[in-house]
């Protein structure tokens, strides 16, 4: 996939129609209030949403319900539903810049980003669970005397997914892909500030033959739409990636509902740690800013608090500011841009407070952290630098989600993991040292679900991401993932 900038632009010119919901293979009016999409690239109005009521999301989960009980894809031969999956994915990538553009001007991501993190990701996600259909199925027990106990795996049946504004396509995927793979139909219900992709990724869906009522797409916030879907009673397990308050509300809506199982993604204050011993110290202060500001630092795993060894930390902290000092935030449509727009100005807002709130109680803002670029009507912020940042502090502790990284110091191996280990979180972590045992310490020391060695960031649908702590439960990508999608049965025979 190659992206120019003439075509960049000729898409971003293209209107945006007003959008409807999927409800059982049809296109449909909400009957709740529609959603203005603003760009955050401008401040403009791009379209609108429609907003899915109580009563749609009730159809919606009964026509999945009705589409999951007759059989219409459940039913199938696996080798068909792996063909739908694949033509699914070809027309990902035959519609990728279209897919990538669109979704910049819905969220804000910088295009050089979301063509490879976007369609790209999604294309990858559908093939490895379509190329798992045929590959994944019982098991035999090896139990005693005239016994065949077989353990079938059967798919769970409705779906609801909920998913955030940040990587929408991606994380969608990682959500839906699965979840069909494994004979499922699924609810969709796409954050209210980046839902236009995954609209198209449900027409695409329907051009591949995913049959009509299969996969549904409900828009509309969270409070009203999101809610329904987590509360409905035709809804037998509920996925979601999103902020720890909305995961701790779903489990509410679980327990005052149908007991539905619920995975939830959520959010980080992932430690990025550098030793004094680590192999190249300039290439981790650039590895360090791209790891917290690459997409405005509006990444789950984003390396938000920069752990360093004190004897080295004002060397390391002056080529970071310097690395920092050298990315281009601006326009997500332009090709040069390495740091594009913050999603919505409440999150703006939110980012600036922090690094007020750390100025005022004293820690050393080395660089940044204003908005800037006001004249365009965006949303865009200088990448923020907050050194001497005390773990008592929120921005220690408190996940921002924004281009705001807090550096502390520590003195010993010791001290960096149990610093490392001091929030609540618990999703990624780095590590910088050439030592090969501290490494592997480290590794095992940290609670998290991922911990990246002399890197940061590196992922791939084969491995899971799986938050440690309040950072989540269950896995999305990998094999591991089929677990959500399937219940268990066994069947024991006497011979
Ligand atoms: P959010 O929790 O505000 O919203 C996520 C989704 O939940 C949206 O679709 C929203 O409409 C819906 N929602 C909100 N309130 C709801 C309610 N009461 N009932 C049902 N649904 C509701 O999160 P966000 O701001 O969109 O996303 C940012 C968060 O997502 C960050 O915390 C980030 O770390 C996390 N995240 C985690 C991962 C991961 O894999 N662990 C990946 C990406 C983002």
């Amino acid at each position: 996939m190659t992206l120019d900038q003439a075509t960049i632009d000729r898409l971003a010119a293209k209107p945006v129609p007003p959008q409807r919901l999927l409800i059982g293979g049809n296109w449909v009016e909400g009957e709740g209030e529609p959603v203005p999409v603003i760009s955050p690239i401008n401040g403009a109005r791009l379209t609108e949403l429609a907003g899915a009521s109580a009563a749609d999301v009730a159809r919606a989960c009964a026509v999945a319900r009705a589409a999951f009980d007759d059989g219409r894809w459940a039913g199938l031969a696996p080798a068909d539903r792996k063909r739908v999956l694949h033509r699914l994915a070809d027309l990902i990538e035959a519609h990728a810049v279209e897919l990538a553009v669109l979704g910049v001007r819905d969220n804000g991501t910088e295009i050089s980003m979301a063509l490879k993190a976007e369609p790209g990701s999604a294309a990858a996600t559908f093939r490895y669970y379509a190329e798992a259909i045929d590959k994944v199925y019982g098991e035999v027990a090896p139990t005693a005397g005239n016994v065949l106990a077989l353990i079938h795996r059967e798919p769970v049946g409705v779906v609801g997914a909920i998913v955030p504004w940040n990587f929408p396509l991606m994380i969608g995927a990682w959500k839906v892909a699965p979840a069909l793979a494994m004979g499922n139909s699924v609810v969709l219900k796409p954050a209210e500030t980046a839902s236009l992709t995954l609209l198209r990724l449900a027409e695409l869906a329907l051009e591949a033959g995913v049959p009509p009522g299969v996969f549904n797409v409900v828009t509309g916030q969270g409070r009203v739409t999101g809610e329904a879907l987590a509360l409905s009673p035709d809804v037998d397990v509920l996925v979601f990636t999103g902020s720890g308050a909305t995961g701790r509300r779903l489990l509410e809506y679980s327990a005052r509902s149908n007991l539905k199982r619920c995975y939830l993604e959520l959010g980080g204050k992932s430690p990025n740690i550098v030793f004094a011993d680590a192999p190249d110290l300039a290439a981790a202060a650039k590895a360090a800013a791209m790891a917290i500001f690459r997409n405005a630092g509006q990444v789950c795993v984003a390396g938000s608090r920069l752990l360093v060894e004190a004897s080295v930390q004002e060397d390391f902290l002056e080529a970071l500011a310097k690395a920092t000092a050298a990315l281009r935030v601006g326009n997500p449509l332009d090709l040069g841009t390495q740091v594009g727009a913050v999603n919505s100005l409440a999150q703006l807002e939110g980012n600036l407070r922090f690094v007020a709130e750390s100025r005022a109680e004293g820690a050393e803002v080395v660089r940044g952290g204003a908005r800037i670029l006001t004249e365009t009507g965006g949303y865009y912020m200088d990448p923020a630098i907050v050194a001497r940042v005390a773990p008592s502090q929120r921005l220690f502790r408190e996940e921002v989600f924004g281009p705001v990284l807090a550096v502390t110091a520590f003195e010993t191996e010791a001290e960096a993991l149990h610093l490392a280990n001091a929030t609540d979180y618990g999703l990624a972590a780095g590590v910088w040292t050439a030592n090969l045992g501290r490494a592997h310490r480290m590794v095992r020391g940290i609670r998290a679900g991922v911990v990246h060695v002399n890197t940061y960031g590196g992922a791939d649908v084969t491995v899971p991401l799986a938050g440690a702590k309040q950072s989540g439960n269950g896995a999305d990508k990998s094999l591991h993932a089929l677990e959500k999608y399937t219940d268990l049965k066994t069947a024991w025979i006497q011979l």
